[in-house]
Formats: structure tokens, sequence, C-alpha cells
């Protein structure tokens, strides 16, 4: 395999199909060339107007509120979490994996009234689970993970979305691992706040999160008793750097911003619904050149998240050894499993340009041969 990289600082460039960071198109990388400009330059300001109606277009959404915010993926979580809550608001968290416990962690953070429902990992939160608790005791924010990274479940929206806003919360969705691969209609669905990571779908080197926030969330953002806990994270500030008044909140992290927009171009060059059944047609392959050798899938096929795929290491067989493999005689990098599932999984991401046929059967191909030599 090779790849037409400059190798001045890395030696063996990987194939990336882990959970994130996935491969960054030639395109993407050469508009993080473009020369460095102010971050109040009109210029600049123009590259952040068309970067908000790119990403509306990719949210599926009208929100005012739409832009990115400086920090990974796990910075919109925090974000998120930190704005629509004051100390005390109770909240209610999906906990399905890895990513819902981190958002217990951080709302824990703010609030002390965090309660949580609960599904097995590898399974979604069934929408009875959230009626049952919002009955029993509304609450302010009702926070759930849409692409599971650490189990590869897609966790199905629409009626959890319903019963959200029948006992008047608002609905927060990570779409860290699935924006742009998966379709989302944040409008559709009523979704009040999302956020996702660039480094995932949008194949965009790390380091930014884009976020919308819909009119329901920007209410009760204007009508905040206390002052957001994170000066940095604070939406109605930075909204006022991305808004009209282009007020200077913090130094924009110039070209990242490049590479988000020509991602962006990308995605709606490409087109949702045919990026979304390239994700589909990709991940399809790698189930069926799983199934062909003998490895068994994590989650039950009407559950599966196209753009991460959980394979159980098969009995017997030693999931660093094959990783590490993998990594120094084919350059390419996957994942093992989180917390539990440590040693039982591998996770094998199709983000983005990551995304594409050649790449499973490289990968394919490789385990071929390390697990018949094992
Ligand atoms: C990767 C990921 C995050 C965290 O993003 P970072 O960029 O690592 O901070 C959060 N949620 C989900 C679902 C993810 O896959």
């Amino acid at each position: 395999m090779s790849h037409a990289y400059n190798a001045d600082l890395i030696s063996a460039p990987r194939l990336l199909l882990g959970p994130g960071p996935s491969m960054v198109h030639p395109r993407v990388l050469r508009a993080m060339a473009t020369p460095v400009v102010g971050h109040m330059d009109p210029q600049f300001f123009a590259i952040m107007d068309e970067t908000q109606a790119l990403l509306r277009q990719v949210f599926q959404t009208e929100n005012r509120l739409t832009f990115t915010l400086p920090g990974t993926g796990s910075a919109g979580m925090e974000a998120a979490l930190f704005n629509f809550l004051e100390p005390g608001d109770p909240i209610l968290i999906c906990v399905a994996g890895f990513f819902g416990e981190r958002m217990v962690e951080i709302a824990s953070r703010v609030t002390s009234d965090v309660r949580r429902v609960d599904a097995t990992w590898g399974q979604p939160i069934r929408p009875s689970q959230v009626e049952e608790a919002l009955r029993t005791r509304p609450a302010r924010v009702v926070a759930i993970v849409h692409g599971e990274t650490s189990t590869g479940v897609c966790q199905p929206l629409a009626e959890i979305a319903e019963i959200v806003h029948r006992y008047g919360g608002l609905l927060l969705v990570d779409s860290v691992a699935s924006l742009a691969g998966v379709d989302l209609p944040v409008d559709r669905l009523g979704i009040d706040i999302c956020y996702t990571g660039s480094q995932k779908c949008l194949s965009v080197p790390p380091g930014m999160a884009p976020i919308t926030i819909g009119p329901r969330a920007e209410e009760v953002l204007k009508t905040r008793k206390t002052k957001v806990q994170s000066w940095y994270l604070d939406l109605t500030l930075i909204q006022k750097y991305w808004g009209t008044e282009r007020v200077y909140h913090h130094t924009g992290p110039i070209s990242l911003q490049y590479a988000m927009l020509e991602a962006l171009r990308m995605v709606v060059e490409e087109g949702l619904p045919a990026r979304f059944a390239r994700h589909a047609a990709v991940a399809q392959l790698l189930w069926e050149g799983l199934a062909g050798l003998d490895l068994r899938l994590f989650v039950p096929a009407a559950d599966r998240l196209a753009t991460l795929t959980t394979v159980m290491v098969p009995e017997g067989v030693d999931d660093l050894t094959i990783r590490r493999r993998l990594l120094e005689e084919y350059n390419i990098e996957i994942a093992g499993g989180l917390g539990a599932l440590r040693g039982k999984l591998w996770r094998v991401g199709l983000m983005g340009y990551s995304a594409r046929p050649e790449n499973v059967m490289t990968l394919l191909g490789a385990l071929d041969r390390l697990l018949h030599a094992h």
C-alpha cells in the first residue's frame, strides 16, 4: 500500500480504520496549507459565513446558532451540557456505552440532579425507558448518543424525540461518530442541541466541534440565571463572534477552519443521500467480508452503526497481537474495546474518506493473513 504523503514527520503513514481520526482527503490537506490570515480579517469572516451555511445543510437544520467550537468532540459535549444546565437542574442521560458514561461525568460537574437510564452495552435505549423515567419526574434536558462508538450501535431517535418533547424537555444528541455518515435530520427529528467532532465522518483533522442549537434551546440560553461555568465554551459569547456583531472571543483555529470548509464543500458536492448510501454500502461490504472470515459481529444487523463496526475477537486470538501486527506489518489502525469490552472486541471505523471499498478489501486481506497464520 502506498500513500503520497510528505513523510518528514511521519515515516509510516497509516490507513486509519479506527473510531477516529479518519483519513483526510488530499483536497482538505491542501486547503490547510492556505496562508493564515487574522481571525478578524473580512476574508476569514467570509469563510466563517460559508462554513455556517454548509454546516446547516449537513445538520439538516435552519438553526441560527450553528458554528464550530475550538476543541474536539468532547468540547462539543461539554458545551452542550454546560450551557443548558444550571446547578440543580434535572437531566436524564441515556447510557448505552462509554460516551453516555462520559456525559454523566461531565453533567455531574454542573448539577447534582443527574439521572440515567441504562442499556446493556451492545443494545440501544428503548423509548419506554425514557418515557418511564420522565413520567416519574421530568427533566430539563435528555441527553443521548446517536452513534455509540464503544459498542457500534446506532440509536433510533424518532420515538425518543417525541417523548422528550411531550414531557417538555430539550433533546441533546451526540452525533460525533455519525454526522455526515448516517442520516440525522436535526430539524425533522426536533433535536434541540446537537454536536459532532471534526475528525470522524467529516474527515477533518481533530480539533473542532461543530454544534447546532435550536430555537427552544436558544430560549433557555437567554433565560439562564447563572453564568455558564466555562467562559471558553459559553455559546452566547461565541455566537457574538460568529454572528453579525463579530466581537472577538477567541482566536479561531484558522487552518482547521480552512480544512472544515473544504471538507464541508466535499460533503455537499457528494450530496447527503449519496454519502449515506456510500457509508451503508461500504459497511455492508465489511460485514460480508468479516462473515467470510468466520468473524462474528457484536451487534445484530438491525441496530448496527454503519460508520463503526464492532467485531468479536475470536476465541484463542490475542486482541493486542493482531492489532500490533496490523499496525506494524500493514500500517492499518483499528481499535480495541473500551471498558468491559477491552480485549473482547475490535472496532473498525469506516468514516468519511476512510469509507471506501479498497480500504475494506485491504483490511480483510490483512486480517485473513494474520488470523490464518495465528
Ligand atoms: C469520539 C467521540 C467523542 C469524543 O470526541 P473527542 O474528539 O475524542 O473528544 C464523543 N462521542 C462519541 C460518540 C465519539 O465517537
